[in-house]
């Protein structure tokens, strides 16, 4: 077992040193090539004066310095703050103040955000700083700016280049052993939850619990270092930085990213040039790629295995996933940022309507429950709420006693989702204990809905949940993206629920819409759906 990431690391360098372990559109780079420019990058933290325990900031889309940044603080104990590519200015001012960072790395911008222009409007005094001496009004805890591009002009900016050779010519390196110094249980990275139910927040994890819950997942697939992984899950997320770089690290494998964010004809056109054999995504991002797949066609036949998570996959997606994608041994995953993350995992092995229908069996090492709204443990076979206790859950949210000793209680993450075991110990996740719709007294779950609704031919995308009802309590809503414009209306999907799903079931309110307001990790957020909802009901 390893305990720190360094020592994940490290191990992975003496073995498969050679190795490809890193592909960007613009970068290769060996397990030895990685090894030299993170501790270039370390010690260039060292000399800018970061210490162990000190907070840096990263907010960049998939970038090979992302990946840099990421094992260069963990060599040095800084803990490594995923700062959300999507966020603007109050979010961002926000994160940084409430985690305290002292730098923040950055890239100059992505897709339409100008990330340095933000980044100056919230300290304008980094015009006229000394480098490395930025106080700024707004950023009480802020002193370095390490820009991942060419700085524009002289100003209090610093350049990851110039930070990577702060610490001498590279030959001479000699870094301290801070590394050997490093206990598991230290925190070592602060990830922000997805968002999908409200504001996010920071789960603070350990070495000890990314390093092996990535070990885990990447043992279920099987990955070796003859593996080849492509990654277009965002590095912001634990799926991306833990499951995808650690997990693949920790084999030895090579990691492919085919760009700064998820597109689909770039990422097939990566899994055919590099002959990937491995894939993560979540289920909306295999929809998107078997889509442009039926236009053009590629050779995806070195595919074999990979990770599906973070959201209910429809069933008939996973069978073309297998079929057409050529993933008959992909895994489905369940887990959440606050359990490093995940918890259960199906094997390569298990059936398709097992893959379909569960999200597989328990991580080692892990204790699972499903208790009921009293706490009490329930039956086989009945649904309640899921919780886990191991050593993967997190040590707690940032700065936040109160709700982290509501998540937490006796050790027991308490996830917010609802779930059932069956005899064989395969679990299906149910919905979001938040989610449930109560109707008129009738308990909804929304999946079942959504999984109907979706069998309708014209239906591309669906979410289902409830409103506020003056005489229910609550109604049913649903929003639909239709497969080709104009293809669907309202009413068509009512008479194709009539007699098929109980009465109370069918939603009173359905919209089409063009697409649905989603979470950077791909997730649909039905907060934000409900609230526009009620607004539009009055
Ligand atoms: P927030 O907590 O900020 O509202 P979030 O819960 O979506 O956002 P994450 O930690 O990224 O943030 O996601 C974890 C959640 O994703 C789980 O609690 C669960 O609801 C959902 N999830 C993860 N994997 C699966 C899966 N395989 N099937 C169904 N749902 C899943
Ligand atoms: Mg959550």
């Amino acid at each position: 077992a390893y305990a720190t990431i360094p020592q994940l690391l490290r191990d992975a360098v003496s073995r498969y040193g050679p190795r490809d372990a890193l592909i960007f559109p613009d970068a290769r780079l060996s397990y030895y090539d990685l090894d030299r420019a993170v501790d270039a990058l370390a010690a260039g933290f060292l000399a800018l004066g970061l210490e162990k325990g000190d907070r840096l900031g990263i907010w960049s889309p998939n970038r090979l310095e992302w990946v840099l940044t990421q094992f260069a603080t963990a060599r040095i104990g800084v803990i490594l703050v995923n700062i959300n590519p999507a966020y603007r200015l109050s979010e961002l001012e926000y994160a940084l103040n409430k985690v305290g960072c002292k730098a923040l790395v950055l890239a100059q911008s992505f897709k339409s955000s100008d990330y340095l222009e933000m980044i100056c409007a919230l300290a304008p005094e980094l015009a006229n700083a000394e480098r490395g001496r930025l106080h700024a009004a707004r950023l009480p805890n802020l002193r370095h700016v390490i820009l991942m591009d060419e700085a524009p002009g002289d100003s209090g900016v610093w350049t990851f280049a110039e930070v990577s050779t702060l610490g001498g010519p590279a030959q001479q390196l000699r870094l301290p052993e801070i590394d050997r110094t490093l206990q598991p249980d230290e925190a070592i990275n602060i990830q922000f939850t997805s968002g999908t139910t409200g504001q996010p927040k920071g789960a603070t994890l350990s070495h000890y619990n990314i390093v092996n819950n990535a070990r885990f997942v990447t043992d279920r697939i099987k990955l070796t270092e003859n593996d080849r992984l492509a990654i277009p899950v965002p590095l912001y997320h634990c799926f991306g930085m833990v499951m995808g770089v650690l997990g693949g690290v920790s084999k030895g494998s090579a990691l492919i990213f085919p760009g700064e964010a998820f597109d689909a004809k770039q990422t097939l056109d990566a899994l055919a040039t590099e002959r990937c054999s491995a894939l993560y995504g979540v289920p909306t991002m295999f929809v998107a790629m078997l889509q442009e797949l039926y236009g053009t066609p590629r050779d995806l036949s070195a595919l074999r295995t990979g990770v599906m998570a973070g959201a209910p996959c429809p069933v008939d997606v996973m069978k073309q996933v297998n079929d057409r994608m050529h993933m008959k041994e992909v895994t489905i995953c369940y887990g959440m940022t606050e359990t490093a993350p995940v918890s259960f995992q199906s094997f390569v092995d298990d059936t398709t309507q097992r893959r379909c229908e569960t999200v597989g069996r328990v991580h080692p090492h892990l204790e699972v429950k499903i208790v009921d709204e009293a706490g009490q443990i329930v039956p086989v076979g009945v649904q309640g709420e899921l919780c886990t206790r191991g050593y993967s859950v997190m040590k707690g949210y940032w700065e936040d006693t109160a709700r982290t000793s509501d998540a937490i209680r006796d050790g027991w993450m308490h996830t917010g989702d609802l779930a059932v075991l069956d005899e064989g110990g395969f679990c299906s996740i149910t919905g979001r204990v938040k989610d449930m719709i109560i109707r008129g007294g009738e308990n909804i779950y929304p999946r079942e809905i959504e999984e109907f609704l979706f069998s309708h031919p014209d239906v591309s995308e669906v979410q289902v949940f409830g409103v506020p009802d003056t005489r229910l309590g609550e109604e049913v809503c649903a929003w639909v993206v239709a497969k080709t414009s104009g293809g669907v209306t309202g009413e068509a999907l009512r008479v194709f629920c009539d007699g098929q799903i109980a009465h109370f079931k069918v939603p009173r309110h359905i919209r089409i819409v063009d697409e649905l307001p989603m979470t950077i990790t791909g997730k649909p957020q039905k907060f934000v759906m409900r609230d526009r909802m009620i607004e539009e009901l009055g």
